[in-house]
């Protein structure tokens, strides 16, 4: 059964996408591997406005959430968290035996880039992370703010999750400083699932020479190796996601222009959150909402699941609430290649089902 999917990650692939990926099979040490490499790479670049080193991995995104742990983290890491996927990357730390410590917020509430500051003032920590867009909470904390905060700190790593947000917001990283910043192929890239890329900063690979432990699949130091030598990936990449990657980001850059991507997204997200606020509330503070997802309190108590099963006979299939908030809220994801006109179709099968 095909339903459209509305939830944050994976979202809707067109359908050219996914022929993107079909064609005859070719070596991962053939020279159309570092041409498709290369092509990509420069695209992604564009994405992030930076011209840092990129890592595609054949792995999702929290692949290479647990990179930035192992690469970066030599003294003491600092998690902010509000929300799941916060919390998922301090696990990660835990489960990699780093030193941490945990600065939380409210979920629903945003992150504070003076409080990172007074922690970083006690010279304790190298290494800070960051989720950009908080997607159980529907929350966009304020990277610009909070890079600004850590480039007074030279000594500090920022690590940042944009698996929500890469290629749906703005994140300027060289303009910004920011050293790494991560996300997965099924989000707002509009790709099937399978990939993760992020931008590693010269300061960031530098630390990974200083760090022990990193095990094998993660080492910046080995996708650096083989980039250098042939634009390669150090293992057997998945090269049909990547070329999909590569066909995608050609609309993305050249076709749509990376601004009117984000443009797309802020007006869907309005469109959202207007119909949130005259029907239901929204779930996240006011000054935090996300331009890709947006997370709704059920005022109303209707069934989340029975929605979802009369939605899906019409073809279309939103999101219940992350964990505890389940049933408590729902989240409608606008992310991706999604359109205004789905949105509002989106919106008008609620409405009618609710009634
Ligand atoms: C989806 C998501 C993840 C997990 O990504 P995977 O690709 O499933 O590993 C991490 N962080 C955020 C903010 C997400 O939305």
């Amino acid at each position: 059964m095909y339903r459209k999917l509305f939830i944050p990650g994976p979202t809707e692939v067109r359908e050219d996408v996914r022929k993107a990926m079909d064609f005859p099979m070719f070596g991962h040490r053939m020279p159309e591997t570092s041409e498709l490499m290369d092509q990509t790479v420069t695209k992604l670049q564009k994405v992030l406005f930076t011209d840092n080193f990129i890592i595609i991995g054949t792995c999702s995104g929290t692949g290479l959430m647990e990179a930035a742990v192992r690469n970066c983290v030599k003294k003491k890491a600092l998690h902010s968290v509000c929300g799941a996927f916060g919390n998922r990357w301090a696990s990660i730390s835990k489960s990699c035996n780093k030193e941490f410590e945990v600065l939380e917020y409210e979920w629903g509430k945003g992150i504070s880039p003076g409080d990172i500051d007074e922690k970083l003032k006690t010279g304790e920590f190298d290494t800070v992370f960051i989720t950009h867009n908080e997607t159980s909470t529907g929350v966009m904390n304020p990277l610009k703010e909070v890079a600004e905060v850590v480039s007074k700190y030279p000594d500090v790593i920022l690590c940042v999750d944009a698996v929500s947000s890469m290629a749906g917001a703005e994140i300027r990283v060289d303009d910004w400083d920011i050293d790494y910043v991560v996300a997965s192929s099924q989000k707002c890239f509009a790709l099937p699932p399978g990939l993760a890329v992020a931008s590693v900063s010269e300061k960031a690979m530098q630390r990974s020479t200083e760090v022990e432990d990193k095990g094998y699949y993660f080492d910046f130091l080995a996708y650096k190796k083989y980039w250098d030598k042939a634009k390669q990936p150090s293992i057997t990449a998945a090269l049909n996601l990547i070329a999909a990657l590569n066909y995608q980001l050609d609309k993305i850059v050249n076709k749509e222009g990376i601004e009117n991507r984000f443009k797309r997204h802020a007006e869907m997200a309005s469109i959202v959150q207007n119909w949130a606020r005259e029907n239901f509330a929204l779930f996240a503070d006011e000054n935090n909402l996300s331009p890709t997802v947006t997370c709704i309190d059920n005022t109303k108590g209707i069934s989340i699941k029975n929605l979802n099963e009369e939605l899906s006979k019409r073809g279309a299939f939103l999101s219940n609430g992350y964990g505890n908030l389940k049933e408590k809220t729902f989240r409608i994801a606008h992310m991706g290649d999604l359109t205004v006109e789905e949105i509002e179709w989106l919106l008008g099968e609620i409405e009618d089902i609710i009634g």
